[in-house]
């Protein structure tokens, strides 16, 4: 497994060097809007799924790379990953550069996530909704949380924190895009007070279709009703209604069928960021269009053309 993506161009982060800590899709939410497919591992335990020297490796030779921030992110919630503070300081170690979690925010109710990300540089949770209807019905959250709980968690780490705190909020057309819905939204992130408020919406295609953009004239007009006011952060050039994902998923598999090869390789080829490779690749291989193969150099993937495909079961 590779840990490290990037360093990718990003709007708030510069060049950020992603660190992917926990399997793709493991995750306490199953958002509607999730641009990496549905969560195939919903959990609150915390684990350790990382070897840590292998992580350290990887980011000691991305180095000369030159990234503005170490970014704990990827695939799924980060949080999950046990004992990230000491992970932190390992980074912080090695490398002179500041180290952002982004997370959903889910498990800062917990004392022990709490602790472990007074660590790092900067820390980027989400606010999605303002009430628990709407956190069950777009962040389809674990059953054992709460929207009270994660209201807590927010509030208590910015008490505790002395990093930056950048709070992140993505807006649906339809659901959370009305004034009254922001309004509630806007309260709560009064109290919690973070340092940046952020305005986003989906720009990509997400798991669910009828999880819908807000336009940018009513996102930059809804910037105002936040204090501090909302900066907007969506990146409008991708269009999630634009058939992008045929066109990229087409090209991975073009690129299969001449020779197997890694996500890397492909996102080296074809200039797609990890997660969208990952996300590509598993649609390909649901489809069976596509099979891993595990080499003594990583997992490698290569088309299956149609006299590789299985056989009809006879009994159907
Ligand atoms: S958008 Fe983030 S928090 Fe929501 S399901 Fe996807 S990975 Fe999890």
């Amino acid at each position: 497994m590779n840990y490290t993506f990037g360093p990718v161009p990003s709007r708030r982060l510069g060049r950020s060097l992603g660190i992917d800590l926990v399997p793709f899709k493991t995750c306490t939410y199953d958002c509607i809007y999730c641009q990496l497919g549905r969560t195939t591992d919903q959990t609150v335990q915390r684990q350790d799924y990382v070897h840590w020297e292998l992580v350290i490796e990887e980011i000691r030779r991305k180095l000369d790379t030159r990234p503005d921030y170490i970014t704990l992110s990827g695939s799924g919630e980060p949080t999950l990953c046990a004992g990230l503070g000491e992970l932190i300081q390992r980074i912080q170690a090695i490398a002179n550069i500041p180290v952002a979690v982004l997370t959903n925010g889910s498990l800062l109710w917990r004392k022990d996530v709490r602790q472990e990300l007074q660590h790092a540089d900067l820390v980027v949770p989400s606010l999605d909704v303002g009430d628990e209807a709407r956190f069950r019905y777009i962040n389809r959250p674990h059953a054992s949380l709460s929207f009270d709980q994660l209201i807590e968690g927010l509030v208590a780490f910015r008490r505790e924190y002395r990093g930056a705190y950048w709070l992140e909020v993505l807006l649906l057309a339809g659901y959370t895009s009305i004034e009254s819905e922001v309004k509630k939204i806007a309260e709560l992130v009064r109290r919690i007070a973070p340092d940046r408020v952020h305005l986003n919406t989906v720009t990509r295609p997400p798991v669910e279709s009828f999880a819908e953009p807000v336009p940018l004239e009513q996102l930059t007009r809804l910037a105002d009703l936040f204090e501090p006011r909302a900066e907007v952060i969506a990146d409008y050039a991708r269009d999630p209604h634009e058939s992008e994902s045929t066109a990229s998923e087409s090209d991975i598999l073009e690129m299969l069928l001449r020779r197997p090869c890694s996500i890397q390789d492909i996102v080296a080829a074809l200039g797609l960021h990890n997660n969208e490779a990952i996300k590509y690749v598993e649609h390909l291989r649901r489809q069976k269009r596509v099979e891993s193969v595990v080499k003594p150099r990583g997992v490698y993937y290569r088309a299956l053309r149609p006299e590789d495909q299985p056989p009809e079961d006879p009994q159907g």
